[in-house]
C-alpha cells in the first residue's frame, strides 16, 4: 500500500483516498494533495476508453437532465475545450456547454470528438 500523509488537522494516520481527495476518518477533514504533488496520476477516460486531456473536445452520448435547468443535455451535443476536474465522485470533467454554461460532466457519458 502507498503511504498517505497524516491528517493536517488532527494528525491521524488513518487517512484514506477518496477520488482526488484524502479523507480523515477521525475528524472528517477532507483535503487535496494536488497542490503538493506536481503531477497527480489520475487518468480520466471517456466511455470508449480513450484517455481525456485538458482542452479535448467531446460529444455527449447520453441524454442528461441538468440540475437547475429545465433543459436536457442531448445526445450528440458537442462540448469544447473540457477541463479535467479535481472533484470527488464521477463528475470528473468541467466544461462550458452551449446553452447551459459551466458545468461538471461525467466522463462515462462523453466520447472524445
Ligand atoms: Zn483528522
Amino acid at each position: 500500500m502507498s503511504e498517505l500523509p497524516p491528517c493536517p488537522k488532527c494528525k491521524s494516520e488513518y487517512s484514506y483516498e477518496m477520488g482526488a481527495l484524502l479523507v480523515c476518518p477521525e475528524c472528517a477533514h477532507e483535503w487535496s494533495t494536488s497542490d503538493d504533488v506536481t503531477e497527480v496520476a489520475r487518468v480520466i477516460k471517456d466511455s470508449a476508453g480513450n484517455v481525456l486531456t485538458d482542452g479535448d473536445d467531446v460529444t455527449i452520448i447520453k441524454d442528461m437532465k441538468v440540475k437547475g435547468s429545465s433543459n436536457t443535455l442531448k445526445v450528440g451535443t458537442k462540448v469544447r475545450n473540457i477541463r479535467l476536474a479535481d472533484a470527488p465522485g464521477d463528475h470528473d470533467i468541467e466544461a462550458k456547454v452551449d446553452g447551459f454554461g459551466p458545468m461538471n460532466l461525467k466522463s462515462s457519458i462523453v466520447r472524445k470528438a
